[in-house]
This record gives structure tokens, sequence and C-alpha cells, in this order.
């Protein structure tokens, strides 16, 4: 990684203004899931140890540039002075002006304040100059360590890089070192794994990833458009008749590189989108004339497994069928265990493959679980990200 990060700088008697994803699940007011500020941590207790006054500000849901008590962060503060025990933990009402000014620059060295969701001010997401320099007021050097948001320009995770140095966390630091390297650099055979809903999703994704991989497997509803620009009838499938051409597009490029792109030769066909379909696997030569598929089958999960299992580097986003329902999740878990076996480097991104990973209890034996949907997805894509890119180098 090119990028300065918090060991770059000297801490003592400085404030730390540090973006983090504090974007928990919430339900009345009580964090169902706290991985995402567990994850920050690492950079707030780095940042407390070397005296810096710590200044953390996030976004948490929705709430349209308005104030609104379904989306405050208070919890998280109570939360977040549960986990950094003997620290204080102060919360500012407001994210800029003059209260949160005072609150910063009266904090003792090593306290932390956690301000009000950054989208109370519709500002934010404009990444808006004025908006953007008041947050800079809080700090005296900018952390990055919300990967989460770092495909997003706003005011906190870009803006406000104008007008302070900029420096990456340690969550930033790995999220950004291990995607990195793993794409720049892989130790072969890399393999990725692209499934989820739609081709017209991943497209940037797969033409990013088929040059560098060696097999590109391919599942879950996107298998169906591929397996349809083969001349497949896919009945009542997921099939994206304006994705038909890019799919073949890519099978022609895999063709002509020598790439396996493998699609599923089996799969479960459901009657209906329900968790108490009646369903059977079926293979590609006796497709129904009904129905729809929803999981790879058991021949394409030996066939992927053994792809996966010999591999050195794996990537993983989307999941291979509709995971939610417990049948049709089958394929989807079998990849999140053949990832765990592997003797290399395993990397999970996306949303969905997380809950995965997580579902399965096996988050612990990949090398790295992605904390940024949205961001991990256009990394992959080789995008540059402006949170990434607003950094100072090294
Ligand atoms: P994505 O957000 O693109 O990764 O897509 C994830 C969604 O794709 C999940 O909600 C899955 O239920 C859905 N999905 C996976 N396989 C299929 C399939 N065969 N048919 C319809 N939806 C699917």
């Amino acid at each position: 990684m090119d990028k300065k990060t918090v060991r770059d700088v000297t801490w003592a008697g400085k404030t730390a203004l540090v973006r983090v994803d504090f974007n928990v699940p919430m339900k009345d007011g009580v964090i169902t899931d706290d991985t995402r500020i567990r994850a920050a941590l690492p950079t707030i207790q780095y940042l407390t140890e070397q005296g810096a006054k710590v200044v953390l500000m996030s976004h948490l849901g929705r709430p349209k540039g308005e104030r609104n008590e379904k989306y405050s962060l208070r919890p998280v503060a109570t939360h977040l002075s549960e986990l950094l025990k003997g620290t204080r933990v102060l919360f500012a009402d407001d994210c800029v002006g003059e209260d949160a000014e005072t609150v910063a620059k009266g904090l003792a060295p090593s306290e932390v304040l956690l301000l009000e969701n950054l989208r109370y001010h519709a500002e934010e997401e404009k990444n808006d100059k004025a908006f953007a320099q008041a947050l800079s007021r809080l700090g005296d050097v900018y952390v990055n360590d919300a990967f989460g948001t770092a495909h997003r320009a706003h005011a906190s995770t870009a803006g406000v890089a104008a007008y302070l140095p900029a420096v990456a966390g340690f969550l930033m630091e790995k999220e950004i070192g291990i995607m990195g390297d793993a794409l720049a650099n892989p130790a072969k055979p890399f393999v990725a794994i692209i499934g989820g809903a739609k081709v017209s999703d991943k497209i940037g994704v797969l033409e990013n990833l088929l040059p560098k991989v060696d097999a590109l497997l391919i599942g879950g509803g996107m298998a169906n458009t591929f397996l349809a620009a083969e001349g497949y009838q896919m009945a009542d499938s997921l099939v994206e008749t304006e994705a038909l051409d890019t799919a073949q597009t890519l099978l022609a490029e895999a063709g002509n590189k020598g790439t396996q792109l493998l699609l599923p030769t089996d799969l479960v066909f459901a009657d209906k989108f329900a968790a108490d379909a009646t369903y059977q696997t079926t293979d590609l030569e006796h497709l129904p004339s009904s129905g729809m598929a929803l999981d790879i089958g058991p021949k394409t999960i030996a066939r992927y497994t053994e792809v996966i299992e010999s591999a050195k580097t794996v990537v993983w986003n989307g999941p291979m069928g509709v995971f939610e329902m417990p049948a049709f999740a089958e394929g989807t878990l079998a990849v999140a265990e053949a990832m765990a076996k592997v003797d290399g480097v395993t990397i999970v991104g996306g949303g969905d493959s997380v809950a995965a990973i997580e579902q399965a209890n096996l988050g612990n034996r990949m090398t790295h679980v992605s904390t940024g949907g949205g961001a991990s997805l256009e990394f992959l894509e080789g995008k540059s990200l402006p949170g990434v890119i607003a950094l100072q180098s090294k």
C-alpha cells in the first residue's frame, strides 16, 4: 500500500478526525450487529495509546439530510464506551458547528468524541466544500478508516482531505492492502467465484477479473443468463435478456485466452420462488419446461469445490443460489466450506457472500472478509476509490 497510515503521524498533542463506518444495523435503538464498530477498534485504540485526541464521524442509514432520532449515533457512543473500557467516550449532538468544536477542543489526550450522524446534513453526500471545511475544524489530521464508504466522494470521505493531512486507518490499510495484493500479484492458481442475481451488476468485476484469473466460477441467478447465452432454455429462471450479448462476449473472451470460465452443469429447479417450493436436481440436458433454477446442483458443487480447493488465491463475491431459503443454500454453503479448506489467500467481498460466510460460521477461516459491500465490488472492478485517492501517498 503506497498511502500514508496512522503509523506515519506523530500523534502526541494532536486531534485525529477519523471517518469510521459505524453504519450498523439497529432495531428500536439497539445495535443488532456490532461487527463494524469492532472493526474500527484497532485504529481507535492505537490513536488513544499514542496520546491523540480522537474525534469520530460516521453516517448511519439514510436520514436524507434531516435530523431524525431513528438514525442517531448516540446508542453507538454508549456501545463504544463499553467496548473501549477505561476510555472516556463523549457524544456531540451535531457533527459540525460551535458546540462540536468546543467539545472537540476540550478533549483531553486519549479521550474519544463521537459526532452525530453526518447525513443529518445534505451537504455530506453532496461533498460540499464549506461542510468539509467545517468538519476539518474538528481535527489536526484526517484519518479515513471507513472502507465501506470509500467508493463515495462525500465530504467526510474525500472532501475533508483538501483541508487536512490525510492518512489511512488500519482497517482501510488492511482492506486495500490484502485485496490490492491479491489482484496485483496473486499466488496461482487464482480463482474467482462470482455469483448473485444479475450479470449486469457484475460486468465490471467479470471484465476486470477475467484476464487475471486462472478460473472463473459462475453461480447464482447470473449463471442462468450465461447458460441462456449458450442456448439453454431456462424456463422461468431469472435471465437478463439485455445481458445475453455481454455473457456471450465474456464466454468468447475466456475461450480466446484459455481461461476456464465454469458454468453450472446441473441445477436445482424449483416450481416457484418460495422457501416451501417443490424442487429437483436436473442436468442441463434435461431442464424442465417450467420452474426456475434457484441453486447450483451437486455435480457443479463437486467440480467447483475441486477447483477452489486446489487454488492459492480465491476471491468470492455473490451467492451461488437463493441462499436466504435453506433449500437453496447448499451451493453457497459448499463454496464457503471449500474456501475454508484452501491453503492460500481467501477473500470474501460483498454483503451476501459475507452473510453466507457468517451463517456458516467460517469468517475466522478466511484470510479476509471485507467490511464493504459496494466498496469491495468497485475495488474488484479495478476502480480507484475516491476515499483512497484522497489519502496522502508515502
Ligand atoms: P447480488 O446482490 O447481486 O450479489 O445478489 C444476491 C441475491 O441474488 C440474493 O438475494 C440471492 O437470493 C439472489 N440469487 C442468487 N441466485 C439466484 C437465482 N438462481 N435466482 C434468483 N435470485 C438469485
